[in-house]
This record gives C-alpha cells, sequence and structure tokens, in this order.
C-alpha cells in the first residue's frame, strides 16, 4: 500500500468544480527541486535567492548565479519558475548590502530599495536570469520583493524587460501596494503576495518578535481585506495574483485566498497534499462564501471559527 500511495500519479490543483488551482513550490536552494517534482509541485511560486548571497562579503558573480538559476529552470522543463530578486534587509540582513546602524530595518532600506541603492547586484542578478532563462526550457518569471509603490513596479518591470525578461511582477507586502493593486498591475505582468510581510505591515507588528507574535496571523480580516484588494484588480486587468507566504499552506486559509481572488498558491512543498486535498472538497462558490465570511469578522481568531465551522457543514 505504501508503495502503491508513493507512486499514485499527483494531480494538478484544483477546486471540486474543477477550477485549476496550481500549486507552486517555495525553495530556498535548488537541491529541493527534486523533492517538489516528486511532492506533485506544479512549478516554483517562489525562489528565494538570499542563500546564494550569505555569508558572502560582495555578491557572487554573474557566471555563478548563472550556474545557479540554470540548475534550478532545469528541473522544471515547461513549467513556471517565479524567481525573487534578492530581498536583503530586516528580517534578512547582508552585510555588504545593509546598514545595520538603522533604528527599524523593517522599515529602512531593504528588498527592493536596498537593489535601487545598489543597482549594480540588481542588474547582474537580472542578467544571470536572463541568461539562465536563454539556456533553459522553463517559464522564468521575475519579481521584485518589498515593492511599495507604483514607481517602484515602474523601475523594476521596465529594468527586467530591458535586461531581457519577458514577464515581470512584484511582491506585494505591503499594504500601500495592495491598496493600489489596480494601478500596479496594469504596470506589471503579475503580482505574488507575500503574506508574512504584509501581516507585519498591516498589524505593525515584527515579524520576528515573539511578544507580538499574537499580532502575525493572517487570518486577520484585515489582510484578508487586501488580498481581496489584490485579487479584485487582478480578475479586472486578467493578471495572475498568487500567494507565497505562510498563509498558503494552511489548507483551509488557502480555499478563502482562492475565494479572495488568488489564482496560484506557493508553498513549502511539505504543504502541498494537504492542501491540494482541501482544494478539491469545496466549489469556488463555496470559496467566494467562505471568504465573504472571514471578512466580516473582526478578528483573525474569529474568521478562522466561523470558516472552520461553515466547512464542517459542507
Ligand atoms: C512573505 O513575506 O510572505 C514572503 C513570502 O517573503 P519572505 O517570507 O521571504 O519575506
Ligand atoms: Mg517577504
Amino acid at each position: 500500500a505504501d508503495r502503491a500511495a508513493a507512486s499514485a500519479p499527483v494531480g494538478p490543483g484544483a477546486l471540486a468544480d474543477g477550477t485549476a488551482v496550481p500549486l507552486l513550490a517555495n525553495l530556498g536552494s535548488s537541491k529541493g527541486a527534486a523533492d517538489a517534482v516528486a511532492k506533485g509541485a506544479e512549478g516554483v511560486g517562489l525562489f528565494r535567492t538570499e542563500f546564494l548571497f550569505l555569508d558572502a562579503e560582495t555578491a557572487p558573480s554573474v557566471a555563478d548565479q548563472t550556474a545557479q538559476y540554470t540548475a534550478l529552470l532545469e528541473a522544471f522543463p515547461g513549467r513556471k519558475v517565479v524567481v525573487r530578486a534578492l530581498d536583503a534587509g530586516a528580517d534578512k540582513p547582508l552585510s555588504f548590502l545593509n546598514d545595520s546602524a538603522e533604528e527599524n530595518p523593517a522599515l529602512g532600506l531593504r528588498g527592493l530599495r536596498a537593489l535601487r541603492a545598489n543597482e549594480s547586484v540588481l542588474r547582474d542578478q537580472l542578467t544571470a536570469l536572463a541568461a539562465a532563462d536563454a539556456a533553459t526550457e522553463a517559464d522564468l518569471w521575475v519579481m521584485a520583493p518589498m515593492v511599495s509603490t507604483v514607481e517602484e513596479t515602474r523601475y523594476f518591470t521596465q529594468l527586467a524587460r530591458e535586461l531581457g525578461l519577458k514577464t515581470a511582477g512584484v511582491m506585494v507586502e505591503v499594504p500601500s501596494s495592495a491598496l493600489l493593486a489596480d494601478r500596479i498591475l496594469a504596470v506589471a505582468d503579475f503580482a505574488s503576495i507575500g503574506t508574512n510581510d504584509l501581516t507585519q505591515y498591516t498589524l505593525a507588528a515584527d515579524r520576528l518578535l515573539g511578544s507580538v507574535a499574537s499580532f502575525q496571523d493572517p487570518w486577520h480580516p484585515a489582510v484578508l481585506k487586501l488580498v481581496g484588494e489584490v485579487g479584485r484588480a487582478g480578475a479586472e486587468l486578467g493578471k495572475p495574483v498568487g500567494i507565497c507566504g505562510e498563509a498558503a499552506a494552511d489548507p483551509l486559509l488557502a480555499v478563502v485566498l482562492v475565494g479572495l481572488g488568488a489564482t496560484t498558491l506557493s508553498m513549502s512543498p511539505a504543504a502541498l497534499a494537504d492542501v491540494r486535498s482541501e482544494l478539491a472538497r469545496h466549489t469556488l462558490d463555496e470559496a467566494r462564501r467562505f471568504a465573504a465570511l472571514a471578512l466580516s469578522e473582526s478578528s483573525a481568531v474569529e474568521a478562522r471559527a466561523a470558516v472552520t465551522s461553515a466547512a464542517a457543514g459542507t
């Protein structure tokens, strides 16, 4: 029986009514690629590139990066692979990019802001990605972290296209970007919502600080309302809206996120099976009903409880 389960084909993510919800993997290095494929990942929704830069005194060369990105893309022929530009600062500081004297690094020169202040690092990374893309068969998408304005969106997508990348988008991790998602998505090819940071910035609670950990709950209706803004803008403009924060790995919350307009979900590969089976239990109408229910509550605890009991009755 074990062998049968292990070799059973893993189908694509879908709701009970057949609506496709591609399930993608979050990866931090190309080493996890084979395991993600074995667990049924339909591609990569978030490739974190920080590992290439950690412990480095300077940025890795274009040749080194090209080799790493090529190894990743080769594992996903014909599949979508979303690579995030270096997200340095705050919870992921890099000595050569970030100023350790900032008093509020989460509100400082992090993510795309830090890359812009060191544009050669960004140019080298995008150049390496374009070279890896040209050498492989994967469908490479690139995105920028910690984007808070439409102007930053324009900057990143223009630079990515100038350097030969076809599909360029941004992460929505800051309330300002969610609130102006229609204008962000008029410029970007896609959005991917980072619910870890979006929750941190919406609730004004440091994601690494244990004393405020109870605020870091993506079921909070304020966070879900922002996700809904992005989902609506994506639907209006016909642009994909992914989720790549931890929220996508919570099976019932994943259903709610789809109800709010998420078109793909990306998570650590270990979470794929449970999310896949929960999605298969609900239709899109139900997902939308759960989303409306969660939005109508006043706290994360109440939203989770309301959707949990509604799901138990289905
Ligand atoms: C997020 O913020 O939700 C996210 C996916 O990015 P990271 O956790 O790497 O900041
Ligand atoms: Mg983030």
